[in-house]
Protein backbone atom coordinates (compact mmCIF):
# COMPACT_ATOMS: atom_id res chain seq x y z
CA UNK A 1 0.00 0.00 0.00
CA UNK A 2 1.27 3.41 -0.97
CA UNK A 3 0.13 7.09 -1.30
CA UNK A 4 1.34 9.20 -4.10
CA UNK A 5 3.08 12.27 -3.16
CA UNK A 6 0.34 15.14 -3.58
CA UNK A 7 0.59 17.75 -4.63
CA UNK A 8 4.19 17.38 -5.84
CA UNK A 9 7.07 19.09 -4.64
CA UNK A 10 7.35 21.63 -7.41
CA UNK A 11 3.62 22.66 -6.21
CA UNK A 12 3.90 22.67 -2.84
CA UNK A 13 4.79 26.59 -1.70
CA UNK A 14 1.55 27.51 -3.77
CA UNK A 15 -0.22 24.87 -2.27
CA UNK A 16 0.46 26.24 0.98
CA UNK A 17 0.55 29.75 0.09
CA UNK A 18 -3.13 29.48 -1.13
CA UNK A 19 -4.28 27.48 2.28
CA UNK A 20 -2.67 29.93 4.21
CA UNK A 21 -3.99 33.14 3.00
CA UNK A 22 -7.29 31.41 2.80
CA UNK A 23 -7.69 30.88 7.04
CA UNK A 24 -6.28 34.03 7.49
CA UNK A 25 -9.24 35.45 6.09
CA UNK A 26 -11.74 32.96 7.02
CA UNK A 27 -10.65 31.22 10.16
CA UNK A 28 -13.47 31.50 12.99
CA UNK A 29 -12.94 33.17 16.01
CA UNK A 30 -12.88 30.78 18.95
CA UNK A 31 -11.51 31.37 22.07
CA UNK A 32 -8.89 29.31 22.14
CA UNK A 33 -7.15 30.82 19.12
CA UNK A 34 -6.85 34.37 20.87
CA UNK A 35 -4.10 32.38 22.96
CA UNK A 36 -1.01 30.18 22.94
CA UNK A 37 -1.12 29.13 26.10
CA UNK A 38 -0.77 25.49 26.31
CA UNK A 39 -2.42 24.70 29.20
CA UNK A 40 -5.84 26.33 27.15
CA UNK A 41 -4.64 25.05 23.73
CA UNK A 42 -4.67 21.29 25.29
CA UNK A 43 -8.01 22.32 27.20
CA UNK A 44 -9.75 22.76 23.97
CA UNK A 45 -8.35 19.80 22.03
CA UNK A 46 -9.67 17.76 24.31
CA UNK A 47 -12.87 19.05 24.40
CA UNK A 48 -13.32 18.57 21.12
CA UNK A 49 -12.65 15.18 20.37
CA UNK A 50 -15.72 13.72 19.28
CA UNK A 51 -17.48 17.22 20.19
CA UNK A 52 -18.99 19.33 18.16
CA UNK A 53 -17.37 23.24 18.44
CA UNK A 54 -20.59 24.56 19.91
CA UNK A 55 -21.33 22.47 22.53
CA UNK A 56 -18.06 22.52 23.39
CA UNK A 57 -17.77 26.93 23.99
CA UNK A 58 -19.52 27.08 27.62
CA UNK A 59 -18.29 24.39 29.04
CA UNK A 60 -14.23 25.76 27.90
CA UNK A 61 -15.15 29.30 29.17
CA UNK A 62 -16.68 27.75 33.03
CA UNK A 63 -13.64 25.49 33.08
CA UNK A 64 -11.35 27.73 32.38
CA UNK A 65 -12.93 30.24 35.24
CA UNK A 66 -13.25 27.34 37.03
CA UNK A 67 -9.35 25.75 36.99
CA UNK A 68 -7.45 29.01 35.21
CA UNK A 69 -4.10 27.02 35.52
CA UNK A 70 -2.42 23.55 35.81
CA UNK A 71 -2.05 23.85 38.92
CA UNK A 72 -5.79 24.78 39.58
CA UNK A 73 -6.64 21.69 37.66
CA UNK A 74 -4.20 19.35 39.72
CA UNK A 75 -5.01 20.71 43.69
CA UNK A 76 -9.00 20.16 42.13
CA UNK A 77 -10.74 17.39 43.64
CA UNK A 78 -11.52 14.60 41.05
CA UNK A 79 -15.10 15.19 41.53
CA UNK A 80 -15.08 19.00 40.92
CA UNK A 81 -13.65 18.15 37.34
CA UNK A 82 -16.39 15.56 36.56
CA UNK A 83 -18.81 18.11 37.84
CA UNK A 84 -17.13 20.74 35.32
CA UNK A 85 -17.57 18.45 33.08
CA UNK A 86 -21.02 16.93 33.41
CA UNK A 87 -23.02 16.64 30.50
CA UNK A 88 -19.94 16.84 28.07
CA UNK A 89 -19.65 13.03 27.94
CA UNK A 90 -16.84 10.68 27.64
CA UNK A 91 -15.48 11.19 30.52
CA UNK A 92 -12.45 9.61 30.55
CA UNK A 93 -11.41 12.71 29.34
CA UNK A 94 -12.16 14.50 32.35
CA UNK A 95 -10.12 12.31 34.83
CA UNK A 96 -7.14 11.94 32.10
CA UNK A 97 -7.56 15.60 32.17
CA UNK A 98 -7.22 15.36 36.14
CA UNK A 99 -4.17 13.21 36.14
CA UNK A 100 -2.30 14.51 33.43
CA UNK A 101 -2.17 17.80 35.46
CA UNK A 102 -1.13 16.37 38.38
CA UNK A 103 2.16 14.69 36.89
CA UNK A 104 2.59 18.37 35.17
CA UNK A 105 3.14 19.79 38.06
CA UNK A 106 5.30 16.93 39.80
CA UNK A 107 7.35 16.15 36.81
CA UNK A 108 7.29 19.20 34.63
CA UNK A 109 7.29 22.17 37.01
CA UNK A 110 3.31 22.72 36.41
CA UNK A 111 4.17 23.74 32.66
CA UNK A 112 2.67 21.38 29.89
CA UNK A 113 6.08 19.89 28.11
CA UNK A 114 7.67 20.83 25.07
CA UNK A 115 9.28 17.70 24.29
CA UNK A 116 7.54 15.31 22.22
CA UNK A 117 8.00 12.27 23.94
CA UNK A 118 6.97 13.38 27.83
CA UNK A 119 3.82 15.12 25.78
CA UNK A 120 2.97 11.48 24.99
CA UNK A 121 3.48 10.11 28.48
CA UNK A 122 0.78 12.23 29.89
CA UNK A 123 -2.33 10.32 30.25
CA UNK A 124 -5.31 10.76 27.49
CA UNK A 125 -2.70 12.74 25.27
CA UNK A 126 -1.58 10.34 22.32
CA UNK A 127 -0.34 11.70 19.06
CA UNK A 128 -3.10 14.19 17.97
CA UNK A 129 -3.31 15.94 21.02
CA UNK A 130 0.56 16.04 21.20
CA UNK A 131 1.09 17.52 17.63
CA UNK A 132 -2.05 20.25 17.85
CA UNK A 133 -0.16 21.34 21.49
CA UNK A 134 3.25 21.31 20.86
CA UNK A 135 2.83 23.19 17.52
CA UNK A 136 0.12 25.63 18.03
CA UNK A 137 1.95 26.78 21.53
CA UNK A 138 5.33 25.95 20.98
CA UNK A 139 5.86 25.96 17.26
CA UNK A 140 6.66 22.66 16.91
CA UNK A 141 6.86 20.85 13.55
CA UNK A 142 4.54 18.23 13.89
CA UNK A 143 1.50 17.72 11.91
CA UNK A 144 -1.62 17.24 13.05
CA UNK A 145 -4.16 14.13 11.96
CA UNK A 146 -7.44 13.76 12.70
CA UNK A 147 -10.60 12.85 10.84
CA UNK A 148 -10.86 16.15 9.01
CA UNK A 149 -7.63 16.29 8.51
CA UNK A 150 -7.63 12.93 6.91
CA UNK A 151 -10.79 13.56 5.05
CA UNK A 152 -9.34 16.19 3.47
CA UNK A 153 -5.50 14.34 2.70
CA UNK A 154 -7.72 11.32 0.87
CA UNK A 155 -9.41 13.98 -1.28
CA UNK A 156 -6.69 15.99 -2.13
CA UNK A 157 -4.90 12.57 -3.43
CA UNK A 158 -8.04 10.48 -3.90
CA UNK A 159 -7.08 7.71 -1.21
CA UNK A 160 -9.30 5.25 -1.29
CA UNK A 161 -10.19 2.43 1.07
CA UNK A 162 -10.86 2.79 4.95
CA UNK A 163 -8.39 5.62 6.30
CA UNK A 164 -8.76 4.02 9.77
CA UNK A 165 -6.85 0.92 8.26
CA UNK A 166 -4.08 1.44 10.57
CA UNK A 167 -1.39 1.16 7.64
CA UNK A 168 -3.22 3.56 5.76
CA UNK A 169 -3.53 6.18 8.57
CA UNK A 170 0.31 6.14 8.77
CA UNK A 171 0.52 6.94 5.38
CA UNK A 172 -1.50 9.84 6.08
CA UNK A 173 0.60 10.99 9.10
CA UNK A 174 3.31 11.14 6.88
CA UNK A 175 1.99 12.27 4.34
CA UNK A 176 0.25 15.52 6.95
CA UNK A 177 3.77 15.72 7.91
CA UNK A 178 4.88 16.21 4.16
CA UNK A 179 2.43 19.11 3.41
CA UNK A 180 3.38 20.89 6.68
CA UNK A 181 4.22 24.42 6.04
CA UNK A 182 7.32 24.01 8.82
CA UNK A 183 7.73 28.26 9.23
CA UNK A 184 4.11 28.29 10.46
CA UNK A 185 2.88 24.51 11.66
CA UNK A 186 0.59 26.33 14.70
CA UNK A 187 -1.19 28.27 11.45
CA UNK A 188 -1.09 25.35 8.92
CA UNK A 189 -2.21 22.92 11.41
CA UNK A 190 -5.32 24.65 12.06
CA UNK A 191 -5.81 25.46 8.42
CA UNK A 192 -6.31 21.56 7.80
CA UNK A 193 -8.39 21.38 10.27
CA UNK A 194 -10.23 24.50 9.70
CA UNK A 195 -10.72 23.34 5.88
CA UNK A 196 -11.73 19.96 7.03
CA UNK A 197 -14.35 21.51 9.75
CA UNK A 198 -15.99 23.95 7.35
CA UNK A 199 -15.21 23.37 3.50
CA UNK A 200 -14.06 19.84 2.94
CA UNK A 201 -16.76 18.67 5.06
CA UNK A 202 -18.07 15.41 5.34
CA UNK A 203 -21.15 15.23 3.29
CA UNK A 204 -21.20 17.89 0.70
CA UNK A 205 -18.25 19.53 0.24
CA UNK A 206 -18.28 23.10 -1.01
CA UNK A 207 -15.56 22.85 -3.65
CA UNK A 208 -16.10 25.75 -5.49
CA UNK A 209 -15.87 27.91 -2.13
CA UNK A 210 -12.45 25.83 -1.59
CA UNK A 211 -8.76 27.28 -2.04
CA UNK A 212 -7.01 24.70 -2.92
CA UNK A 213 -9.63 22.85 -5.65
CA UNK A 214 -7.08 23.04 -8.58
CA UNK A 215 -5.02 20.75 -6.53
CA UNK A 216 -7.34 18.52 -5.76
CA UNK A 217 -7.85 14.82 -7.68
CA UNK A 218 -10.73 13.34 -6.20
CA UNK A 219 -12.68 16.53 -7.25
CA UNK A 220 -10.88 16.25 -10.79
CA UNK A 221 -12.11 12.34 -11.22
CA UNK A 222 -15.71 13.68 -9.64
CA UNK A 223 -14.92 11.54 -6.30
CA UNK A 224 -15.45 14.29 -3.91
CA UNK A 225 -18.54 12.81 -2.65
CA UNK A 226 -17.29 9.27 -2.19
CA UNK A 227 -13.90 9.03 -0.89
CA UNK A 228 -13.37 8.65 1.98
CA UNK A 229 -15.45 4.86 1.71
CA UNK A 230 -17.67 4.73 4.44
CA UNK A 231 -16.78 2.92 6.92
CA UNK A 232 -19.32 -0.35 8.33
CA UNK A 233 -21.14 1.08 11.28
CA UNK A 234 -21.39 -1.25 14.02
CA UNK A 235 -25.00 -2.13 14.29
CA UNK A 236 -26.89 0.06 16.96
CA UNK A 237 -27.39 -2.06 20.32
CA UNK A 238 -30.42 -1.60 22.07
CA UNK A 239 -30.01 -1.56 26.22
CA UNK A 240 -32.88 -0.93 28.72
CA UNK A 241 -32.12 1.02 32.24
CA UNK A 242 -33.89 -0.03 35.12
CA UNK A 243 -32.87 3.00 37.44
CA UNK A 244 -34.31 3.43 41.57
CA UNK A 245 -34.81 6.98 42.91
CA UNK A 246 -35.18 5.98 46.32
CA UNK A 247 -37.12 8.90 48.02
CA UNK A 248 -36.96 8.70 52.53
CA UNK A 249 -39.66 10.68 54.72
CA UNK A 250 -37.37 13.72 53.99
CA UNK A 251 -37.25 13.61 50.02
CA UNK A 252 -33.63 12.68 50.38
CA UNK A 253 -31.90 10.11 47.77
CA UNK A 254 -29.44 7.99 47.68
CA UNK A 255 -26.48 8.38 44.76
CA UNK A 256 -23.55 6.15 44.13
CA UNK A 257 -19.95 5.86 42.70
CA UNK A 258 -18.90 2.59 41.84
CA UNK A 259 -15.47 1.78 42.26
CA UNK A 260 -13.72 0.99 38.41
CA UNK A 261 -15.12 -1.58 37.18
CA UNK A 262 -18.64 -1.56 39.06
CA UNK A 263 -21.59 -0.31 38.28
CA UNK A 264 -23.68 0.72 35.20
CA UNK A 265 -21.11 1.33 32.74
CA UNK A 266 -23.17 3.38 30.84
CA UNK A 267 -22.86 6.33 33.46
CA UNK A 268 -19.35 5.90 33.89
CA UNK A 269 -17.99 6.34 37.48
CA UNK A 270 -20.05 9.20 37.82
CA UNK A 271 -22.37 9.85 40.74
CA UNK A 272 -25.86 8.17 39.47
CA UNK A 273 -28.79 6.22 40.97
CA UNK A 274 -28.54 2.37 41.70
CA UNK A 275 -29.39 0.77 37.88
CA UNK A 276 -29.24 -2.48 35.97
CA UNK A 277 -29.47 -3.37 32.63
CA UNK A 278 -32.76 -5.01 32.39
CA UNK A 279 -34.47 -8.05 30.33
CA UNK A 280 -38.08 -8.83 30.72
CA UNK A 281 -39.18 -7.79 33.47
CA UNK A 282 -38.02 -4.30 35.06
CA UNK A 283 -39.55 -3.64 38.05
CA UNK A 284 -39.59 -7.79 39.04
CA UNK A 285 -35.02 -7.27 38.26
CA UNK A 286 -35.03 -3.94 39.88
CA UNK A 287 -36.41 -5.52 43.18
CA UNK A 288 -34.57 -8.53 43.09
CA UNK A 289 -31.26 -5.94 42.69
CA UNK A 290 -32.27 -3.71 45.56
CA UNK A 291 -32.45 -6.95 47.71
CA UNK A 292 -29.29 -8.10 46.46
CA UNK A 293 -27.40 -5.01 46.48
CA UNK A 294 -28.81 -2.65 49.30
CA UNK A 295 -30.87 -5.50 51.35
CA UNK A 296 -34.24 -3.38 50.81
CA UNK A 297 -37.07 -4.59 50.08
CA UNK A 298 -39.77 -1.65 49.33
CA UNK A 299 -43.45 -2.10 49.16
CA UNK A 300 -43.78 1.17 46.79
CA UNK A 301 -42.31 1.57 43.24
CA UNK A 302 -44.10 3.71 40.97
CA UNK A 303 -42.88 3.59 37.50
CA UNK A 304 -41.86 7.51 36.06
CA UNK A 305 -41.88 8.10 32.63
CA UNK A 306 -39.41 6.39 30.57
CA UNK A 307 -36.87 8.39 28.74
CA UNK A 308 -34.05 7.50 25.34
CA UNK A 309 -31.02 8.35 26.05
CA UNK A 310 -27.84 7.56 23.13
CA UNK A 311 -24.42 6.62 24.04
CA UNK A 312 -22.28 5.98 20.99
CA UNK A 313 -23.94 2.79 18.87
CA UNK A 314 -26.14 2.21 21.87
CA UNK A 315 -29.87 3.52 21.73
CA UNK A 316 -30.42 3.24 25.87
CA UNK A 317 -34.62 3.10 27.31
CA UNK A 318 -34.19 4.52 30.75
CA UNK A 319 -36.61 3.13 32.55
CA UNK A 320 -37.01 4.84 36.24
CA UNK A 321 -38.86 4.13 39.45
CA UNK A 322 -39.51 6.39 42.39
CA UNK A 323 -39.14 3.47 45.43
CA UNK A 324 -40.46 5.04 48.52
CA UNK A 325 -38.32 3.86 51.80
CA UNK A 326 -38.35 4.56 55.04
CA UNK A 327 -34.78 5.02 55.69
CA UNK A 328 -32.16 5.05 53.07
CA UNK A 329 -29.85 2.38 53.22
CA UNK A 330 -26.37 1.97 53.77
CA UNK A 331 -23.90 0.81 50.70
CA UNK A 332 -20.43 -1.29 50.91
CA UNK A 333 -18.01 -1.56 47.90
CA UNK A 334 -19.14 2.33 46.46
CA UNK A 335 -19.33 5.56 47.48
CA UNK A 336 -22.76 6.88 48.45
CA UNK A 337 -24.62 10.07 49.22
CA UNK A 338 -27.98 11.03 50.93
CA UNK A 339 -29.07 14.23 49.38
CA UNK A 340 -32.16 16.21 48.74
CA UNK A 341 -33.59 15.27 45.08
CA UNK A 342 -33.83 18.39 43.69
CA UNK A 343 -29.99 18.73 44.38
CA UNK A 344 -29.23 16.02 42.18
CA UNK A 345 -28.80 18.26 39.04
CA UNK A 346 -25.61 20.02 41.15
CA UNK A 347 -23.41 16.64 41.13
CA UNK A 348 -20.95 15.43 38.73
CA UNK A 349 -23.52 13.09 37.09
CA UNK A 350 -24.18 12.34 33.47
CA UNK A 351 -27.09 13.78 31.59
CA UNK A 352 -29.01 10.24 31.66
CA UNK A 353 -28.92 10.35 35.83
CA UNK A 354 -30.45 14.45 35.64
CA UNK A 355 -32.74 13.01 33.53
CA UNK A 356 -34.06 10.48 35.53
CA UNK A 357 -33.61 13.11 38.45
CA UNK A 358 -36.08 15.39 36.48
CA UNK A 359 -38.63 12.76 36.17
CA UNK A 360 -38.44 11.90 39.22
CA UNK A 361 -38.96 15.36 40.78
CA UNK A 362 -42.02 15.55 38.67
CA UNK A 363 -43.20 12.09 40.04
CA UNK A 364 -42.54 13.12 43.29
CA UNK A 365 -44.58 16.56 43.03
CA UNK A 366 -47.46 14.56 41.15
CA UNK A 367 -47.52 12.11 44.39
FE1 LIG B 1 -12.29 18.94 -0.42
FE2 LIG B 1 -13.56 19.76 -2.62
FE3 LIG B 1 -11.42 21.10 -1.69
FE4 LIG B 1 -11.15 18.69 -2.79
S1 LIG B 1 -11.87 20.54 -3.80
S2 LIG B 1 -10.17 19.42 -0.91
S3 LIG B 1 -13.02 17.66 -2.09
S4 LIG B 1 -13.44 20.86 -0.68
Amino acid sequence: MSIAPHPPANRLPEFRRRLLAWFHSHKRSLPWRASRDPYRIWISEIMLQQTRVAAVLPYYRRFLERFPTVRALSRAPESAVLEAWAGLGYYSRARNLHRAAKEIVRLHSGKFPRAHVAALALPGVGRYTAAAVLSIAYGASLAVLDGNVARVLARLGAVRGDLRQPARWRLLEAAAQRLLASRSPADWNQAMMELGATVCTPRAPSCPECPVARFCRARALGLQDSIPAKRDKRPPEDVRLAAAVLLDAHRRTLLIQPANGAGEALFSRMWQFPALRVERDPLSELRRHLRDTLGIEPALCVPLPSARHAVTFRRVTLLPFLVTVGQLPGVTGADSAALPLDEVEHWATSSATRKIARAALRGARAG
